[in-house]
C-alpha cells in the first residue's frame, strides 16, 4: 500500500494503474477511521480493483468556531487499518498540498444546502462540495463511494456530479452503527460517559418516528412532534433540527411516503451530532 502526500504523485500511481487496466474507486474521508469507514472501504474493493483512501481534515468545511483544531486524527492508526483492507493507495496530503495559496474557485450547490445542516453551517457544504472536486481532479476515480450517514453530504456531492458532468459513479453506503444504535462517527469520541449515554436519543427517536410509519401514521408533522418530544426526556441534548425529505432533492415531505428520509441533529453537551434513517415501507 502506497502512501503518498504529493498532488504529482497520486497522478502518478493512477495513471500506472489505469494503464494496467484498472477501475479506480475512491473513498474521501477526514481519517481517524472508524468501521463506517471501512465499510466504505470494503465497497469500493468491491466495485472496483485499484482501492483509493484520502484522509484530509479539510479546513474549507469548518466553521471559525467549529473543531478544525480538536478533530481528532491518528495517521498511522489509519494507514495501518487500510493496510490491513488491502487498500492500494492512501492519499494525505498536508493543508499546504491542497491549499498553496488562497483557493478563490469554490463549487456552490444551490437549494441543498439551504436546508438542514445548511442551515446551520453556512459555508460548510461548499467546502465540502469544492474539496471534493479537487479530490476527484486529482485522483480521477472511476468510482466515488460516501456515506448514508452525511445524508445531505451525499446529496450535494451527487447534484455536483449530476449538474457538471462529472465522469464518476457515486455509491452510498449504508450507515454503521455501534451495538446500542449509536452512529459511528469520528466526532463520538469527545463523549464523556454519560454524554454517551444520552447520544442514544438520537437512534431512539428515529426509531420512534419509524415505528409510526410502520404502524401507518403518515403526518409529517406528527412524527417531528414525536421526535421532538423524545428529545425533550434527554436532559444532556439539545435538537438542533428534526427535518422529514425526499433523501435526494432534500425536499421537505408533509405526508410521508416511502423512500422518505428522517434526518436529525442534536448537541450532546457541545458535541454536534447527525443521524437518519430512511424508511423502506
Ligand atoms: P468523515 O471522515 O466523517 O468525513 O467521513 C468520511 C466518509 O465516511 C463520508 O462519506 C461519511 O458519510 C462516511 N461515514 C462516516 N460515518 C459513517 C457511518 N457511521 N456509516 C457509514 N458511513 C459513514
Amino acid at each position: 500500500m502506497k502512501v503518498i502526500k504529493s498532488i504529482p504523485e497520486v497522478r502518478e500511481a493512477v495513471k500506472c494503474a489505469k494503464k494496467e487496466g484498472k477501475t479506480i474507486a475512491l473513498v474521501p474521508t477526514m481519517g481517524y477511521l472508524h468501521e463506517g469507514h471501512i465499510s466504505l472501504v470494503r465497497i469500493a474493493g468491491e466495485r472496483g480493483n485499484f482501492v483509493v483512501v484520502s484522509i484530509f481534515v479539510n479546513p474549507l468545511q469548518f466553521g471559525p468556531s467549529e473543531d478544525l483544531k480538536e478533530y481528532p486524527r491518528d495517521l498511522n492508526r489509519d494507514i495501518m487499518l487500510l493496510e490491513r483492507e488491502g487498500v492500494d493507495l492512501v492519499f494525505a496530503p498536508d493543508v499546504e498540498e491542497m491549499y498553496p495559496e488562497e483557493q478563490l474557485a469554490t463549487v456552490e450547490v444551490k437549494g441543498l444546502t439551504e436546508v438542514m445542516c445548511g442551515a446551520y453551517r453556512p459555508g460548510h457544504f461548499t467546502g465540502v462540495a469544492t474539496v471534493v472536486m479537487k479530490l476527484f481532479n486529482i485522483v480521477q476515480p472511476d468510482i466515488a463511494v460516501f456515506g448514508q450517514k452525511d445524508a445531505q453530504q451525499a446529496a450535494v456531492i451527487k447534484k455536483m456530479v449530476k449538474d457538471l458532468n462529472l465522469p464518476v459513479e457515486i455509491i452510498v453506503g449504508p450507515v454503521v452503527r455501534e451495538e446500542d444504535g449509536l452512529a459511528m462517527s469520528s466526532r463520538n469520541v469527545y463523549l464523556n460517559s454519560e454524554e454517551r449515554e444520552a447520544a442514544l436519543v438520537l437512534y431512539r427517536a428515529l426509531k420512534k418516528g419509524e415505528n409510526l410509519l410502520d404502524g401507518g401514521v403518515r403526518s409529517a408533522k406528527t412524527v417531528i412532534e414525536s421526535i421532538e418530544k423524545e428529545f425533550e426526556k434527554e436532559p444532556l441534548a439539545r435538537l438542533q433540527y428534526v427535518y422529514i425529505c425526499h433523501p435526494e432533492t432534500l425536499k421537505e415531505i408533509i405526508n410521508i411516503e416511502k423512500g422518505a428520509m428522517i434526518a436529525v441533529a442534536a448537541f450532546i453537551g457541545k458535541t454536534r451530532l447527525i443521524d437518519n434513517i430512511l424508511w423502506e415501507g
